[in-house]
């Protein structure tokens, strides 16, 4: 095969070779993803009942199990091209290093002002938005990647873009703040006194640094309570995870160009949008029975939702305000330890990635944060790119499994997901340089407070 070319360093696509289309895994899986139930009625939601929260046209996304190809509108494939194809890189460098037999790539969705593959969705999130004549949209942000893409996406459409930012992040982060103000967005620290979620989750815990799930809540509530406003979430959702198969599709064609064909497909999950995204095109051959790929999820050894979580309908918030989501969850009222830095501390997952784990497609696994840091170090001093510390929990199990690899010889090749650059988790990274950082380990006690707060679901829905 295409093995005889030399493999660059970086397998660039031509603009034409970009995906038109969006890929729905849900179309090939044979066990579907449970639908969302309205708390209330204990029924799945209808269209109409999503739509209060949600545009319309991404409510028929995340509705829809069955196309399997959905067009990417053009002024979104323009948008992309500013920014996209991204680069699929051969780790040589970091090879050598490891002196391992295996061949590793990286797919590096961090080229852009946003500094992560967030913006694939915010893009197409916005567009929806304005096509349906919003004025503008809220959200959370965490971290605060999410908030910056979707304050630049909102930017290039004219649209109002409000976020709710979670309050330790919004201290810890002044930059990412400022980011999304450069770009025109409404910066919001949470809980905040401007919701009445907010003002309630303010009087039972002061002092509270905010979760998430606290955020989702207070952004939700503020769309359904302004005219011409719609809420937009950057992960977990299914139309997240169709909008970002972008990462996933330019990849299997970057591979397929040279004959590579991967033994294994890694990437860190948080709410599941990126590993969802770049694994979706390999799972849908795995699930036609074409192929078999080794898929494997990094998560935080202090947010297990995947590797100690319960498969069980959950809120998708703190306040519990949104639809259930039958989903690995920790509870929604879980919330990681103070001293976890490293991202990914969404308490659910993707309810598709959920439905694959759940059906032994793919495998998970959980890791410390030092032992993050350690690897995003050892990564940056071979590879230049400074990762950010999500994106690391990938780094970390490419690169246990590289050094298998060495011991037992086998050349594997190896693709993980680089989702994003880490400039404005400093703060992390100086922990861990001043041997500050520390492990936490949720206990199980701490886990059966999280369950205790799973909300009651009849047997037959389970
Ligand atoms: C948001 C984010 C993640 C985690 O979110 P997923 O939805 O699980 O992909 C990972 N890496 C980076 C850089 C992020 O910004």
């Amino acid at each position: 095969m295409g093995n005889s070319k030399e493999i660059p360093y970086k397998i660039y696509l031509e603009e034409s070779e970009m995906p038109k289309q969006w890929y729905n895994l849900r179309a090939d899986m044979k066990n579907k993803p449970a639908p969302l139930l309205n708390p209330g009625t204990m029924k799945p939601m209808t269209a109409e009942e999503l739509g209060q929260v949600f545009c319309k046209e991404l409510v028929d996304q995340e509705l829809d199990d069955t196309t399997p190809y959905i067009d990417i509108p053009q002024e979104i494939r323009d948008f992309y091209k500013m920014y996209r194809p991204s680069p699929l890189v051969r780790a040589y460098c970091l090879e050598k290093k490891l002196g391992t037999p295996a061949k590793i790539y990286y797919k590096f969705e961090g080229n852009n002002t946003s500094g992560s593959h967030k913006l694939n969705s915010a893009i197409a999130q916005a567009y929806y938005a304005k096509k349906q004549g919003l004025k503008g949209v809220t959200t959370e942000t965490g971290a605060g990647q999410w908030g910056t893409a979707l304050s630049m996406a909102c930017a290039y459409l004219d649209l109002d873009c409000q976020v709710y930012m979670v309050k330790c992040s919004y201290e810890q982060k002044p930059f990412r703040r400022e980011v999304m103000r450069t770009y025109g967005a409404s910066v919001t620290p949470s809980p905040s006194d401007t919701t009445e979620i907010g003002r309630k989750i303010l009087k039972e815990h002061p002092g509270t640094s905010g979760s998430l799930g606290c955020a989702i809540s207070e952004a939700v509530e503020r769309a359904t309570h302004q005219e011409g406003y719609r809420y937009v979430l950057g992960s977990v959702l299914n139309q997240v995870l169709l909008h970002q198969t972008v990462i996933g599709l330019e990849t299997k064609t970057a591979l397929d160009k040279y004959g590579i064909v991967p033994d294994m497909i890694i990437g860190c999950a948080g709410g599941g949008s990126n590993l969802g995204g770049l694994i979706s095109p390999f799972m849908g051959e795995k699930l036609r029975g074409e192929r078999d790929y080794q898929i494997i999820a990094v998560e935080p050894a202090s947010c297990p939702s995947f590797t100690r979580g319960k498969f069980a309908y959950d809120f998708c918030d703190t306040g519990m305000v949104t639809p259930l989501q039958k989903m690995y969850t920790l509870g929604s009222n879980f919330i990681p330890s103070a001293n976890h830095a490293g991202g990914l501390r969404y308490h659910g997952m993707s309810s598709v990635l959920s439905q694959l784990y759940h059906d032994g497609l793919m495998e998970a696994r959980a890791v410390e944060q030092t032992s993050v840091f350690a690897a995003a170090e050892e990564f940056a001093r071979v590879e230049g790119i400074l990762p950010a510390p999500e994106s690391a929990h990938a780094i970390k199990v490419a690169i246990d499994e590289a050094k298998k690899c060495k011991e037992t010889g086998e050349e594997k090749t190896i693709v993980f997901g680089l989702t994003g650059t880490g400039y404005f988790d400093m703060y992390a990274y100086e922990s861990f340089n001043n041997g500050k950082m520390s492990d936490y380990i949720p206990t199980e006690e701490d886990l059966e407070a999280g369950f205790a707060g799973l909300p009651k679901v009849p047997e037959d829905l389970m």
